[in-house]
Formats: C-alpha cells, structure tokens, sequence
C-alpha cells in the first residue's frame, strides 16, 4: 500500500507545471531576468500570485510608456539601463497605482523593492514639507537615490531593500 501511494505522489509531482509550486518572488524574478540589461525600459506587472497581468514594451533608454488603472495591489518591476534606484516619476506612479511594491532591476545585478501596505501605501513625498529637508540630509553633492528611497522609507513606514 505505502508503495502504491508513493507511486500516485511521484506521479501527481510530475504533472504539475513547474509555474505552479514556484513562489510568487520566483515567478517575478525570473520575468525579470529576461528585461534585465536591455537597451531601452520595460515595464511589467503582476498580480499578488506572482502571474504577469500586463507588460508594457515601448521604452526608450529612460522611461516606458505604461498604463496606470486597473492595477491596484499588485507589483510592478521594470528596468533601468543605468546602476540607478526609482526614479521620483517611478514612485509617483506607484503612488497613482496604488502599487504594493515597486521594483527595479538594474544592469549590474541589483534588484531593489519599496513595499508598501494598506497602511503605509506610497505618499508623493517631494511635494510635502519633507522633501527639501531629506535633500539636505543627503546632501545635494552626494546625492544618491537609494539614500533617498531609504531615508523615504523610514519616515513614511514603507519597506525599502536591494539585493542582488
Ligand atoms: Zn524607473
């Protein structure tokens, strides 16, 4: 009896697609792995399951064109063809979304993520008070956008991380 179960289990693993016992953060990482380092941005989104709901492919070397309704909750990611966080149009969209996470993969292997949640949802910080002082307090000479994302991220209760 233990034979033949075993039998049925191996034989149940085999059929199922490989898509379907990936996490949501294999699923997402592997569509990205096929915009990263290409010569112009794509944009693509995804539901909380990790499954691509719509891609976005007409970008230039600094943006991509995309479509902003219809895609409360989920996840976007897209690529950058410079070594460069979120761009403050990036986190804008987001915002507009109302995105759960952001994503950015760039050239050199780094992929970072600000999340955010029902109660911490993305906020147009450089419009508010905030802004200036967090320039200041990065200082404009050294001015870094992961800095900016980080110190972001901090104040407004938002998850905010890269890693390659
Ligand atoms: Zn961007």
């Amino acid at each position: 009896m233990k034979t033949i179960l075993l039998a049925l289990t191996l034989s149940l693993c085999a059929i199922l697609p490989v898509s379907a016992t990936q996490s949501p953060e294999l699923k997402i990482r592997a569509a990205e792995a096929t915009i990263r380092g290409l010569p112009t941005e794509h944009a693509i989104i995804f539901n909380s399951a990790g499954d691509i709901v719509a891609r976005f492919d007409a970008g230039t070397a600094d943006d991509v064109r995309i479509s902003i309704n219809g895609f409360a909750g989920d996840i976007m990611t897209h690529n950058h063809t410079l070594n460069v966080s979120f761009s403050t149009a990036d986190v804008d969209n987001a915002r507009e979304m109302g995105l759960s996470q952001l994503r950015v993969v760039e050239p050199d292997g780094v992929t970072c993520a600000l999340t955010a949640t029902a109660d911490h949802p993305f906020v147009m910080m450089w419009l508010t008070d905030d802004y200036p002082h967090t320039i200041d307090s990065i200082g404009a000479e050294d001015f870094n956008w992961d800095g900016v994302w980080r110190h972001y991220a901090a104040l407004y209760g938002l998850r905010y991380g890269c890693s390659r």
